[in-house]
């Protein structure tokens, strides 16, 4: 599907986005910012995402009964593996000048090279996250500790960021001839064949690591985002990813009858499914901390019947809560003024849009590189508290407790520390918008990388 095509025609960029939203959201508003600067852009999807490329339909299609798990993962790697072939025949039929490709789709890397077509990897996460994969890559510091509860430091990575083998996905803690570790692998050849990374991230935010992987770990990586602030209309914020499950403006009016900063956002992204027990301790944790909440769950209403949901508890709530079943419009809420503080289970979209609202956050990382991310929000930025999730658990998370998320979330939105991590945070977010205007970090960042590619087709 082509984009748009104006001043530039001659350079032409080609789209290819993971089936999933956390990878196509992102990669979809990058397009935009391509197209916004007279590049040719054409995104490549299956005919399901067609229709709406922002309604991402192929991951959600992985059936389960406890939403995803890593069986079936691998297996829709695999299938994703097929698109080899008719990639390198569209590649052949319309010769772009340079490939932004999804980092799982690693066969990329040598399809451009055969066509000496840069390629750039996306996947959808931080320059921190990039340097801890190296860094695990090369000193496999997890393998060093007696215990999955035993901390350690991720060596040659700027900060000393603790983690340990259990808050680490288990592709990295499985044995050498595991289908997924062999995945592993290949993702790092493919990082090494390839033109480089393009981030969704600003220097501003991680200048350190933006340094270390670019002149200590000799890497290329341009920064180009917050990628979301490219939505500034109100149906651009709306329209991402899939068709909420609310209507925006009983989201919008709901919002502008609360006091600024009042209200608690509670969004876990597009693939957590927790369990109906944690559920059951959100809802009383939520209601014990007296604070406004919008709540989106993933778990649908059947029959009027929730057995998770506390009795009684919509009815004690009434006006003060707002439960989303299905799909939020995220955007639209974190940027209403209303809205005090994000609890995320830190995907790396859901942060940095947080980021780029100005908002502080309740971190509870569940699985994938959540658990990094928190260590950047917690440990560098200091704009969020933890509620305590220790182990990396795919999908359904480490179970937390009522009383660690009441406490987390009346730490984040009263008292001192709440009102100097909201200030922190605020300056954050205007770093964030500055970014991406006109001469900002990630505005000179995507100029540079356009001229080196306008340069090198000459
Ligand atoms: N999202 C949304 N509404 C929802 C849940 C998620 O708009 O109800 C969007 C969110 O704004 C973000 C993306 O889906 O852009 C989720 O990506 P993230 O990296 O945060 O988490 P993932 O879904 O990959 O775990």
């Amino acid at each position: 599907m082509d984009v748009d095509a104006t001043e530039n025609p001659k350079l032409h960029v080609l789209f290819f986005p993971f089936m999933g939203h956390g990878h196509m959201i992102p990669m979809v508003d990058m397009t935009k910012l391509f197209a916004m600067r007279g590049v040719k852009t054409t995104i490549v999807t299956t005919p399901l995402n067609l229709d709406c490329p922002r309604a991402v339909k192929n991951l959600d299609s992985v059936p389960s009964s406890q939403g995803v798990n890593l069986d079936m993962i691998a297996k829709f790697f695999k299938a994703a593996d097929l698109f080899q072939q008719p990639f390198e025949q569209l590649i052949q039929e319309c010769k772009p000048d340079c490939l932004i490709v999804d980092m799982f789709f690693t066969w990329a890397s040598d399809i451009a090279n055969k066509y000496d077509i840069p390629r750039l990897m996306f996947n959808g996460s931080s320059f921190l996250s990039l340097c801890i994969s190296d860094s695990v890559n090369v000193y496999e510091p997890q393998k060093k500790v007696k215990s999955g509860s035993e901390p350690f430091v991720f060596p040659n990575v700027p900060g000393d960021i603790k983690s340990t083998r259990d808050q680490m996905a288990v592709i990295y803690t499985q044995n050498e001839d595991d289908k997924l570790t062999r995945s592993v692998k290949k993702w790092r050849e493919a990082e090494l064949k390839s033109y480089g990374f393009i981030v969704n991230s600003f220097y501003e935010l991680e200048a350190a690591y933006v340094d270390h992987y670019r002149n200590v770990l000799g890497r290329k990586a341009w920064h180009v985002g917050p990628v979301s602030l490219c939505n500034r209309a109100i149906e651009d914020k709306v329209d991402r990813g899939k068709k909420p499950s609310v209507d925006e403006q009983k989201c919008l009016n709901w919002l502008d009858s609360k006091q600024p900063k009042s209200v608690v956002y509670i969004c876990f992204g597009s693939a957590v499914d927790f369990n109906a027990a944690q559920l059951t301790e959100i809802a009383f944790a939520i209601e014990a901390t007296g604070q406004h909440f919008i709540w989106v769950v993933k778990k649908e209403k059947s029959n009027n019947e929730e057995d998770w949901l506390p009795e009684g508890f919509e009815e004690r709530t009434e006006g003060k809560g707002l439960i989303i079943r299905g799909w939020a419009p995220q955007v639209l809420i974190l940027d209403h003024e209303a809205v005090g503080a994000f609890v995320t289970h830190c995907g790396w979209n859901s942060t940095l849009e947080c980021v780029s609202a100005g908002l502080p956050m309740v971190t509870w990382p569940v699985f994938a590189e959540q658990f990094y991310n928190e260590k950047l929000v917690t440990q560098v930025l200091k704009i969020g508290v933890g509620v305590g999730t220790k182990k990396w658990v795919e999908v359904v998370g480490d179970f937390v407790k009522r009383d660690a998320i009441e406490k987390a979330v009346k730490e984040i939105m009263v008292g001192e520390k709440a009102v100097e991590m909201r200030s922190r945070a605020k300056a954050i977010g205007e770093m964030a918008k500055r970014a991406v205007e006109e001469g900002g970090s990630s505005f000179r960042d995507l100029n540079d990388l356009i001229q080196q590619l306008s340069f090198r087709r000459r």
